[in-house]
């Protein structure tokens, strides 16, 4: 009916696209009758010509429905779902997901690893012995209905057109177009079984959205497709001037987010689980009030019922409860490094970029799909944006098991820290909120 030809010279030429040209698009590269070549040109066409919001939602439908779609309809109320434009030290879905379950709401949640300078849930999950990630979405909605909380990988059949095309963006500079990142967010998020999604939309060094105006756009774009597809969406943009708490590596991470759940957490991190927590309580319908919701999750953090609820999903999910109990001893590796201050001042800037850079090299991260990853390897900053420092002072401890990559890493380090003689106060981190 269509050609690849004919839609790359639709777009290119800056017309709209029709509902039934963007599935054909979608089929037709999916089922690998498109080849690459022209799935990238016509990327590149929507990448300088933008796209509609209706263009937008029929390409978040489209990809939506290119492979299985989980039906959580049989769990009773709202599912609500939250997701992160991705940051560094962002171990989020650890501390928030138990939390907002021991709340009531049912949390399905599917995640994704780490690539390049952000982690990933499940590569932080799998630092855990015996954790299993890998789930059928029978054992899955079961765990859901049974505690509330289930987190795991998305299965292979789920919005292939997403896999295929993202792997396509990634190589050929169109990642960073707000009708693409929309469309691949919400797609997976609305396949997964989603009623309701909090975006935690990062803006700054590393993010996508580097200002203000960026994730007001964007968030404004994946707001009107929400709601085209039934659904609704709120979008709390949050700052990544710096990385968010204190630790970088998947072990590090898992300890601060269960320091967290017993109250004792970074209070940055404490303040992003409680805000994100509260905007899902109220989409979930089972609070109207902000306050009462917050004051839920607050007295949570410290009843030791948020806490359980991630030992419950430990254990469910076959880990060793006794790795969650005494993180601490698990924590060793062969070397830990201080990093300190080469000069008297205040903390003006730590890059989350070089940071998350410097915990790849040393092997928390990857920099290809196929890279192992040291779960223990990670990064403690003792000090923040805004704090007086002198020379000597501790900034960080590196730890780590391969001391081949040092350089590199302490680079990174060097140029993450920029301490000047003014004090400069940190951004707020919750920057705003958009609903509809
Ligand atoms: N995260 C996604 O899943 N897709 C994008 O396009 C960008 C961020």
């Amino acid at each position: 009916m269509y050609s690849g030809i004919q839609l790359i010279k639709k777009k290119r030429d800056g017309y709209q696209h029709t509902k039934p040209e963007l599935d054909f698009l979608i089929s037709e590269y999916t089922n690998g009758n498109m080849p690459d070549y022209q799935m990238a040109a016509w990327l590149m066409a929507a990448y300088l010509n933008g796209m509609t919001t209706d263009e937008t939602a029929f390409l978040t439908e489209a990809m939506m429905h290119s492979g299985d779609i989980i039906d959580l309809s049989d769990i009773p109320g709202i599912k609500v779902d939250k997701h992160s434009t991705g940051g560094v030290g962002d171990k989020t879905s650890l501390t928030l997901g138990p939390l907002v379950a021991s709340a009531g709401v049912y949390v399905a949640k599917m995640s994704g690893r780490g690539l390049g300078h952000t982690g990933g849930t499940l590569d932080k999950l799998e630092s855990i012995p015996g954790f299993k990630i890998d789930m059928t979405p029978k054992q899955f909605k079961n765990q859901v209905i049974k505690h509330h909380l289930a987190i795991c990988s998305q299965t292979g059949q789920l919005v292939p057109a997403d896999k295929k095309i993202y792997a396509l963006r990634d190589v050929t500079g169109t990642v960073d177009n707000l009708a693409l990142i929309a469309s691949s967010i919400m797609s997976k998020k609305i396949a997964c079984g989603a009623d309701a999604i909090v975006i935690d939309l990062k803006v700054g060094d590393g993010a996508f959205a580097k200002t203000i105006e960026e994730a007001r756009k964007l968030s404004d774009l994946m707001i009107s497709t929400a709601e085209k597809m039934g659904k609704s969406l709120v979008a709390v943009v949050t700052a990544m001037d710096q990385p968010l708490g204190l630790a970088i590596g998947n072990a590090l991470e898992v300890k601060e987010a269960i320091d967290t759940l017993q109250g004792k957490g970074p209070k940055d991190f404490e303040e992003l689980c409680l805000a994100l927590g509260v905007e899902m309580l109220l989409l979930s319908k089972l609070y109207d009030d902000a306050e009462k919701a917050e004051a839920k999750l607050k007295e949570n953090l410290h009843n030791g019922q948020a806490y359980n609820k991630f030992c419950e999903m430990v254990i469910a999910q076959g880990g060793d409860l006794d790795y969650v109990e005494n993180i601490e001893r698990y924590l060793d590796t062969k070397h830990t490094i201080p990093f300190t201050a080469k000069q008297t001042g205040y903390i003006q800037e730590i890059s989350a970029m070089n940071l998350g850079l410097a915990a790849v090299s040393l092997g928390a991260g990857r920099e290809t799909k196929e890279s192992d990853i040291d779960h223990n390897a990670g990064i403690v900053l003792h000090k923040k944006i805004g704090i007086q420092v002198e020379t000597g002072d501790p900034l960080a401890t590196i730890y780590t098991n391969d001391t081949s990559r040092m350089d590199e890493c302490i680079k990174y380090l060097q140029d993450a820290f920029v301490i000047g003689e003014t004090y400069i106060a940190p951004l707020p981190l919750i920057l705003s909120k958009f609903t509809k």
